[in-house]
């Protein structure tokens, strides 16, 4: 090799020493006949091999809303999207989530096999579609179906696909009563909890149905059927019951709702279904409360939906909804697409879809099987049971209630501990050390109730718990030293449900 070398090119500052001209003449020439694009296709090789972080777009700006002018090299694309994905949280220490962010190498693997399937093309994809239908079958059995053969279900892209589904059902099912009667159709009403996750209210948004919001007190801290009769008319398309209200984590109690809306049965003749949200719960209970009868043990259950990529253990987005007899669906809801040369019954509002979720569900229950699902949720239990009992113990605050429900628990700033602080601002602190732990208002006639909640996910170990609680008494500690109060001004609860 020559002594002599050519200086880096100006816009490559860390390129590395360069062969003489006389041995590579055209390499330095061709990258300075395009100084300003030294990242895209079709310049010079010098560009393509040299380091990462000083090509066009990684050392200059990408246009961010506007599309590009011209083709970059896939490694500088790939390294710009990776590191703007970076500055997301670690979603490891996201305690705010429902949603899993932990899945096994062999599942990984199989996701990486199956990204191209989609979900709706059954002809095309005949195994995944039934693969589909095994793994609600499953569902149906684990939550008590009377005759699984004879329900029916589909998967969603998660429970609020699933609710829509649940909710359109009831709808449809009360206008065809109705007009049989010869009544009107024109004012249906929904039945909920004050707490009820978002998608219901984008429901009776979209679909033209009253929300009747039964409020949540500190007497009725979920929807128990107390005072439902004020509730429930003759356009009662029906009830929804939550398994884990999003706020706290708490279950209602459907076998009392369901016992309610059978004495107003018994004085009214109204018979109105129940529709359960199990976005969460419908994974746990099956597990760690088998005796609990909130599912199709209850005649008044019409239909139960969950997350999959909650406690069902799958990435995002999967969710399930099964009716307890074909009888509950309504067939004018369904569409047939074919499969192969038949049909297939079809009931969702999207068209094309992932298929691999599906996949990655029906690996888990073959890998996991119902012990396995116990032994994580237990685990996931143990840890919010540890955590609530460790937070519940400080002075500073007092537990909404405890973890022993789903691994979910609240809690507040104990009366009268601070004037100086609230948990917006633990909430704030926590965060420098990456865990998020939202702090947000109670819904309607609670709005003065502040809560703070963990979401306790397979992946949070025991260790990783105790950890989290040095740095919540560090936090409180921090806090509680301050002389004078922290501000408030522009401080606004971001989190939704
Ligand atoms: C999370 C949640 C939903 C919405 O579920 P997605 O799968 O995120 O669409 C609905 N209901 C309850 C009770 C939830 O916790």
């Amino acid at each position: 090799m020559s002594q002599t070398t050519t200086p880096p090119a100006p816009d490559d500052p860390q390129s590395p020493p360069q062969a003489t001209p006389r041995s590579h003449s055209s390499q330095p020439r061709r990258a300075r006949a395009h100084p300003s694009r030294p990242g895209h296709v079709g310049t010079s090789g010098q560009n393509q091999l040299n380091p990462i972080f000083a090509r066009e777009g990684e050392a200059t700006d990408f246009p961010q809303n506007t599309l590009p002018d011209g083709e970059s090299l896939p490694e500088t694309a790939y390294q710009i999207v990776h590191d703007e994905a970076m500055l997301d949280g670690n979603s490891r220490l996201n305690l705010a989530t429902f949603v899993g962010t932990w899945m096994d190498e062999q599942a990984t693997r199989l996701y990486a096999e199956t990204v191209d399937k989609n979900m709706v093309d059954k002809d095309e994809y005949p195994q995944t579609a039934a693969i589909e239908t095994r793994c609600w079958k499953m569902l149906s059995k684990l939550w008590n179906a009377p005759d699984p053969d004879n329900s029916i279900g589909t998967s969603t892209i998660g429970s609020s696909e699933a609710c829509m589904l649940g909710g359109l059902a009831l709808k449809r099912r009360w206008q065809q009563a109705r007009r049989a009667a010869g009544k009107s159709t024109e004012r249906p009403n929904l039945v909920l909890s004050s707490a009820v996750q978002v998608c219901w209210e984008k429901f009776c948004n979209y679909w033209d149905v009253e929300p009747r919001y039964v409020p949540i007190t500190d007497e009725h801290k979920v929807l128990d059927g107390h005072d439902l009769a004020s509730y429930v008319d003759e356009n009662t398309i029906g009830v929804v019951a939550i398994m884990g209200v999003t706020y706290t984590g708490m279950y209602e109690p459907v076998a009392l709702i369901a016992a309610a809306l059978d004495r107003i049965q018994a004085e009214t003749g109204l018979d109105v279904p129940i529709h359960v949200d199990g976005a969460s719960g419908g994974m746990i209970a099956p597990f760690l409360q088998p005796e609990l009868v909130w599912d199709f043990r209850l005649e008044r259950v019409a239909s139960i939906s969950t997350s999959a990529h909650k406690y069902g253990l799958v990435y995002p987005g999967l969710g399930w909804v099964i009716w307890r007899t074909v009888d509950d669906l309504p067939s004018d809801l369904i569409f047939d697409v074919t499969y192969l040369g038949g049909h297939m019954p079809s009931f969702a509002l999207n068209f094309s879809r992932p298929g691999a979720q599906v996949l990655l569900q029906y690996y888990l229950f073959l890998r996991l099987g119902w012990d396995g699902y116990y032994k994580v949720q237990k685990a996931s239990h143990d840890v919010a049971v540890y955590l609530a009992g460790e937070i519940g113990a400080m002075r500073a605050f007092d537990l909404w209630n405890d973890g022993t429900d789903i691994p979910v628990f609240a809690w507040q700033l104990a009366k009268g501990h601070t004037e100086n602080w609230n948990l917006y601002h633990l909430s704030e602190r926590l965060r420098l050390k990456g865990w998020l732990i939202p702090a947000y208002p109670m819904p309607d006639n609670l709005t003065d109730v502040v809560v703070q909640r963990i979401v306790v996910r397979n992946g949070l170990s025991l260790n990783l718990a105790e950890s989290l609680m040095v740095d919540i008494r560090e936090a409180v500690d921090y806090l509680d030293r301050l002389e004078s109060p922290m501000p408030t001004e522009g401080m606004v609860s971001s989190f939704t449900h």
